[in-house]
């Protein structure tokens, strides 16, 4: 059994949920069933559907870089 590929419809519930925290400040996340290896300055915590699965949230490499450029901390 391979859960590292595994998604299925929360996914599109968590990211309409995040685009709601988000506001007009859209954040470029990705979404994971995995934690991830490191966790970073920007990294949230997981978020568990009702499935009882956890989601890991992180920025974009592009989203990080946004930032830096913006000058945001
Ligand atoms: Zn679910």
């Amino acid at each position: 059994m391979s859960t590292s590929t595994f998604a299925h419809e929360c996914e599109t519930l968590i990211r309409e949920r995040w685009a709601r925290v988000c506001g007009d400040q859209p954040t470029e996340i990705t979404i994971s069933t995995q934690p991830p290896l490191v966790i970073g300055p920007y990294t949230q915590d997981g978020l568990r559907c009702p499935h009882g699965i956890t989601y890991w949230l992180e920025p974009t490499g592009e989203q990080i870089a946004q930032w830096v450029r913006d000058g945001v901390e």
